[in-house]
C-alpha cells in the first residue's frame, strides 16, 4: 500500500484522464503539493462533502478519489498556486494519516466492473449523440473542447470526460467517480442529458417563439413609424388628430340629446378603425356630413306684412293679385306667430317670376333662401337619401338643401314639384309628402344621416308649370297661387325697371352707355320673343348688352342706342309675326286658343278635303283629347249637315283632313271643339272665316258649347297674336274679370252657348 498526499477539493471531482486546473491557497491543501513535489510522487484528490468547510476534518471527506499527477505548477502570489491536475485512476482511501508534512492516504485502485461490449458500444453511440445536443450550451468550453468528446471511443473516458462538463451537482460528480461500472455512468448520463435536451429544445422553442413575436411587433411599428412619415409627407392630419378634431367639431354643435349619443359613437370608432381602411372614410363622411347641418342654428324671423309688401313690390312689377295672395298668407302665419300651414305653391309657365318671388318672400323675412329643383327626380332616395352601406351614398336632396341654408329655417323653394316622375325605385312623390306634413316633418329621418332632423321651421314653397301633373295627395297640402303670364305692356315695364338695370349691372354697362328704345322693346316682346313670362326677354336684353358692351369695348362706339330701326342689326330677322296674322280671311282655318304650360297660345286649325270615302284623318299635334275634341266635332257635323247648307252624303265622296299645326298641346282638358267644328263647317260650305277672331270652347254632339280652363291666359295670347275678338263659352263670361284691364280693354269678348253663335260671328257676313 502506498501513502501519497492527499488534496482535498471544493466543488470539483477530478476524474481520470481529465485534467483540472485548480488555486490552491489553504495551507492543508499546500502542504500536500509540496509534499508530492518533494517526493516526486502523484497526488490524491478528494472532493469535501461541504464545499463550505475551510478546514475540513477527515470525516468530511469523501472515501473515493483520484490519482493525479501534477502537470504544471505556477506561483499565482504568495499564498495561492494554480497548478494543472490530470486525473489517472480511482482511487479507494482506506486510511489518512495526518503529518506535519501534511495528509497522507493510504490508497488502493478501485475495482472497476467491465459490461458487455455491445451495450457499452451502443452507449458510446448514444452518448456522445446526446452531449452533442447539448455542448453548444454549455458555457466556458472552447471550441477545441466542444470537439474532443468525439475523439472517446472507450466508454469509460468518455463517460468520466462528460460528467466533468456537464453542469451537474457536486453529488452527482462524486456519484461518478465513485460508480466502477461505466455502463451504469453511462445509463444514468444518458437520462440526466435526455431530460437536458428536452429543457434546451424546450428553451429553444420558447426562445424561437418569443423571437417570433418580437420580430412581428418590431416589424409593426417599424411600419406604423413609416406610415406615419409618409402621412406627413403628404401633409394629412396625422391619424390620431383627425378623429380629435371632428369629435370637437361635433361637441360644439347644438344636438339632440339621442343624436349626440349615437353621433358620439361614431366619432369613438374612428379611433379603433385604421384610417386606411374604407370603413374609416365612411363613418368620417357620415360625421363630416352631420357636423355640416344646421341643428341648432335659427335665424330670427320679420313678421312684418307691410314690410313684405315693400320688399316684394320693389322686386317685383305687377302681379298685384298674386303679391296680395302672398301678403295674406304672410299675414296670417303673423297672426298664428308660426309659419306652419299649408305649403305655397306658385304655379304658371317659366319666367312669370316664381323664383324670384319665393326668393323675395326670403328676404321679406329675412330667412335664408335655397332652390332644389325636384325636375327629373324620380327616386326615392334622391328625397330622402340613400343608406349609408352603399357605395357613394350621400343624403337626400332635402338635407343636402338644409347643408346649404345654414339655418335650419329657410325658405326652402321645392322647384318643378310637377316634374317628379315615380318609377319602380320608388315613389319620390310619398317621400316629399313626409317632408311637407307638419305632424311627421319634425322629425324627418334621412336614409342616409339616420337621426331626426328637425323640418318644422321650414318655409317650404313650391313651383309647378303644370298643376295637373302634380300628385293629388301632394296638391292636398298645398296653397295654390297661379300666375298667369304678362302682357305687352307689363313685360315692356318689368324689362324696363328690373330686366334692364340688372343686365347692366350683369354687363357693367353704364346707363349713358346703352339706350334701348321703347319701340324696340315692343318690338322685342312682340316678334323676337313669344312667351307668357320674361325669360327670353331677359336673355335677349342680355345679349343686347353683351353686343353693345362690345361695341363699346373695340371702340367702335362710345355709347348704343338700340331703336325700332337698329333693332335688326343687332339680334337679326324677327323670330315670329305679329298682329298681322292672315292678312285676308280664309276658308277651312280658324284660330284657337289654347293653354299650355307654357301659359296661353294661339294655334291654327286646318281642314282639307279630298276625294274618297268619308275618312277623317287627323294630324299634327294632337293629344288624345284633341283628337276626341276633333271625332265629336266631325259626327256633329255630319248630323247637321243640312243646317249648315252641306250635301248631306259628303261623306260619301270625300275624305277629311284636319290638322293642328305644330304648336304647344293643350293641358287643360278639351277646349278645341268649336274651332275644330267651325274650320269642318268653313271647309264643307267654302264660306270665309274672319282672321281677327280667335275661339275656345268644347263641343258636345248636339251642338253646345262647354266652358274651358285658362280664359286669362288665352286673352293674353290671343291680345299677344293681335286679335281682337275671341269667342268665348257663356259659362266663362265671370272669368272675364281676372284679365287685366290693359288686355280687356283691347278684346271684344263674345260669349256663346251654342256652335250656331260662333259660327254667326266667325263667318261675320262672309
Ligand atoms: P320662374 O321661376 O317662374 O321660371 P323666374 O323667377 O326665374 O321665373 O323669373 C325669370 C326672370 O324674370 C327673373 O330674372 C325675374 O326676376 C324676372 N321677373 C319675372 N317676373 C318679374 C316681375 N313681375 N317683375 C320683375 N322681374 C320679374
Amino acid at each position: 500500500m502506498e501513502q501519497l498526499p492527499i488534496l482535498p477539493l471544493r466543488g470539483v471531482v477530478v476524474y481520470p484522464l481529465i485534467g483540472v486546473t485548480i488555486d490552491v491557497g489553504r495551507p492543508l491543501s499546500l502542504r500536500a503539493l509540496l509534499a508530492a513535489k518533494e517526493h516526486e510522487t502523484d497526488l490524491i484528490v478528494v472532493t469535501q462533502k461541504e464545499t463550505g468547510k475551510e478546514s475540513p476534518e477527515q470525516e468530511d471527506l469523501y472515501a473515493i478519489g483520484t490519482r493525479v499527477h501534477i502537470a504544471k505548477m505556477s506561483e499565482l502570489s504568495n499564498e495561492t498556486v494554480r497548478v494543472r491536475l490530470v486525473g489517472k485512476e480511482r482511487v479507494k482511501i482506506n486510511a489518512i494519516d495526518e503529518t506535519k508534512e501534511g495528509w497522507f492516504a493510504d490508497v488502493e485502485p478501485l475495482e472497476l466492473v467491465e459490461g458487455e461490449e455491445v451495450e457499452r458500444t451502443a452507449l458510446v453511440r448514444l452518448l456522445k449523440e446526446q452531449f452533442g445536443k447539448l455542448v453548444g450550451s454549455i458555457k466556458g468550453l472552447s471550441p477545441d473542447e466542444r470537439r474532443r468528446f468525439e475523439m472517446y471511443e472507450r466508454l469509460e473516458s468518455l463517460t468520466d470526460y462528460i460528467a466533468s462538463k456537464l453542469d451537474i451537482d457536486v453529488d452527482l460528480r462524486q456519484a461518478m467517480l465513485e460508480e466502477p461500472d461505466a455502463v451504469k455512468r453511462g445509463l444514468e448520463l444518458l437520462e440526466i442529458m435526455t431530460h437536458e435536451v428536452e429543457i434546451i429544445e424546450l428553451e429553444q422553442e420558447l426562445r424561437e417563439r418569443t423571437k417570433k413575436t418580437i420580430e412581428q411587433a418590431q416589424k409593426e411599428y417599424y411600419l406604423r413609424e413609416q406610415m406615419k412619415t409618409i402621412q406627413q409627407e403628404l401633409g394629412d392630419q396625422s391619424q390620431d388628430s383627425e378623429p380629435n378634431r371632428l369629435r370637437e367639431k361635433l361637441e360644439a354643435i347644438d344636438l339632440p340629446e339621442t343624436t349626440r349619443k349615437n353621433v358620439m359613437r361614431e366619432a369613438e370608432r374612428l379611433n379603433v378603425v385604421p384610417a386606411t381602411s374604407p370603413e374609416y372614410a365612411v363613418i368620417r363622411n357620415y360625421l363630416d356630413w352631420v357636423a355640416s347641418l344646421p341643428w341648432g342654428i335659427e335665424t330670427e324671423d320679420k313678421l312684418d306684412v307691410k314690410h313684405a309688401a315693400d320688399v316684394l313690390d320693389d322686386d317685383h312689377y305687377g302681379l298685384e293679385s298674386v303679391k296680395d295672395r302672398i301678403l295674406e298668407y304672410l299675414a296670417v302665419r303673423q297672426l298664428t306667430n308660426s309659419l306652419r300651414g299649408p305649403i305655397l305653391c306658385l304655379a304658371g309657365p317659366p319666367g312669370v317670376g316664381k323664383t324670384s318671388l319665393a326668393r323675395s318672400i326670403a328676404s321679406a323675412l329675412e330667412r335664408h333662401f335655397v332652390r332644389v329643383s325636384l325636375g327629373g327626380v324620380r327616386d326615392e332616395a334622391e328625397i330622402r337619401g340613400h343608406r349609408r352601406t352603399y357605395i357613394g351614398a350621400m343624403p337626400g336632396r332635402i338635407i343636402r338643401g338644409l347643408k346649404q341654408a345654414e339655418s335650419k329655417n329657410p325658405v326652402f323653394l321645392l322647384d318643378e314639384i310637377d316634374k317628379m316622375a315615380s318609377d319602380f325605385r320608388g315613389d319620390p312623390a310619398s317621400a316629399m309628402l313626409e317632408v311637407l306634413d307638419p305632424e311627421q316633418n319634425v322629425s324627418f329621418s334621412d336614409h342616409y344621416i339616420e337621426e331626426p332632423f328637425d323640418l318644422s321651421n321650414v318655409l317650404f314653397i313650391a313651383t309647378a308649370n303644370d298643376v295637373s301633373q302634380i300628385p293629388a295627395p301632394l296638391l292636398d297640402r298645398m296653397e295654390l297661387i297661379q300666375i298667369g303670364g304678362y302682357t305687352e305692356l307689363e313685360k315692356v315695364e318689368i324689362a324696363k325697371r328690373h330686366l334692364i338695370p340688372k343686365q347692366y349691372k350683369e354687363h357693367g354697362l353704364k346707363k349713358s352707355q346703352l339706350t334701348i328704345k321703347e319701340d324696340a322693346l315692343y318690338e322685342v316682346v312682340r316678334r323676337y320673343t313669344r312667351e307668357a313670362g320674361v325669360r327670353n326677354l331677359e336673355r335677349v336684353i342680355g345679349s343686347l348688352c353683351r353686343k353693345a358692351a362690345k361695341q363699346i369695348a373695340i371702340g367702335e362706339k362710345k355709347r348704343v342706342t338700340v331703336s325700332l330701326k337698329s333693332l335688326g342689326d343687332y339680334l337679326g330677322k324677327p323670330k315670329y309675326r305679329y298682329g298681322k296674322g292672315e292678312t285676308e280671311d280664309s276658308i277651312g282655318a280658324v284660330t284657337g286658343l289654347a293653354y299650355t304650360a307654357f301659359g296661353g297660345d294661339t294655334l291654327t286649325i286646318e281642314v282639307a278635303l279630298a276625294p274618297g270615302k268619308g275618312k277623317l284623318q287627323l294630324t299634327g299635334k294632337l293629344g288624345d283629347v284633341m283628337q276626341e275634341s276633333a271625332q265629336t266635332a266631325y259626327s256633329y257635323v255630319r248630323a247637321n249637315a243640312e243646317r249648315f247648307g252641306i250635301d248631306p252624303s259628303f261623306y260619301e265622296r270625300q275624305d277629311v283632313h284636319i290638322h293642328v299645326p305644330e304648336g304647344a298641346v293643350p293641358k287643360d282638358g278639351p277646349s278645341a271643339g268649336i274651332t275644330i267644328a267651325t274650320a269642318l263647317i268653313s271647309a264643307l260650305t267654302g264660306k270665309k272665316v274672319r282672321r281677327d277672331i280667335g275661339m275656345t270652347g268644347e263641343i258636345t254632339l248636339r251642338g253646345r258649347v262647354l266652358p274651358i280652363g285658362g280664359l286669362k291666359e288665352k286673352a293674353l295670347a290671343a291680345h299677344r297674336a293681335g286679335l281682337t275678338t275671341i269667342i268665348i263659352p257663356k259659362d266663362n263670361e265671370r272669368d272675364i274679370d281676372d284679365i287685366q284691364d290693359t288686355v280687356r280693354e283691347k278684346l271684344t269678348f263674345v260669349p256663346v252657348t251654342m256652335l250656331d253663335e260662333v259660327l254667326e260671328v266667325a263667318f261675320g257676313g262672309n
